[in-house]
């Protein structure tokens, strides 16, 4: 299976001496207009609905407490990591309630393994304690409710809201969304927040959702970190994969 690697920018210069008209059906996929970046993202939507029939949050849980929970420890840690450590953080605190209650050096001690478990330890804490005291241990449906709890950004929200409440607050940008996006020359930012701006315009809203659950499994199966698997990718023929050397070339 070809594979392709790490890019440099030097390749990248030298792939364009070497194949200028390669590179510049490329560089003239970025001159498309709103409308046809529209309906390639519309297209690249649903391949991925196709290819990721099944579009579910990676991260285990079983009501909107353990999926709030869940997404606080995931900041800097892998979805599988969290699955290992979840089960038993709600076997000792069952309920948003419980964890209200719970001590920092329990809780610590439970998430230790997923990274930064100090900060991740005192924000679920605050998170259930904020639910409990401001909420009546109901979980808000709001993002400018969610983002006052501790531990949790617009990424954490639009999780929780999509995913257990199925209300399309916006697009869950993570570093594989980031990633892929850029690759696919739906956005050209680096920043999370214009991320999320540039794919709110390109689809509907029903799409929020699913898109970002999709792209993720896509970002773990094909098109993987600094070793895209592009001859196998079924959205090839939609994507400019910018950034990267010409296939021909690899
Ligand atoms: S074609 Fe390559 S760069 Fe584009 S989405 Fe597929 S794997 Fe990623």
């Amino acid at each position: 299976m070809k594979t392709v690697g790490p890019v440099h920018l030097r390749d990248v210069l030298a792939d364009f001496e070497k194949s200028p008209h390669v590179m510049a059906k490329r560089v003239a996929r970025f001159r498309e207009t709103m409308a046809d970046k529209k309906a390639r993202a519309g297209k690249i939507a649903r391949q991925l609905a196709k290819s990721y029939a099944v579009a579910e949050c990676a991260l285990r849980h079983e009501s909107p407490y353990q999926l709030l929970a869940a997404t606080i420890l995931s900041a800097q840690c892998t979805d599988q990591r969290v699955n290992l450590v979840t089960p038993a953080l709600f076997q000792r605190y069952p309920t948003v309630q419980d964890l209200a209650e719970g001590q920092q050096a329990d809780v610590e001690q439970i998430v230790r393994s997923t990274g930064f478990y100090r900060a991740k330890a005192a924000n679920l804490i605050g998170m259930a304690q904020g639910i409990v005291t401001n909420h009546a241990g109901e979980f808000p449906r709001t993002i400018d409710e969610l983002i006052q709890l501790p531990g949790v950004g617009r990424k954490t929200a639009n999780v929780l809201l999509g995913t257990a409440f199925g209300i399309a607050s916006g697009v869950v940008v993570d570093t594989h969304v980031k990633r892929i996006t850029n690759l696919l020359g739906l956005t050209q930012s680096a920043n999370a927040e214009q991320i999320e701006r540039d794919l709110i315009e390109l689809l509907p809203s029903k799409e929020w959702v699913n898109f970002s659950h999709r792209l993720i499994h896509h970002g773990r199966k094909i098109c993987i970190a600094r070793r895209p698997k592009c001859p196998d990718c079924p959205l090839l023929s939609l994507c400019p994969r910018v950034g990267l050397p010409p296939l021909e070339e690899v």
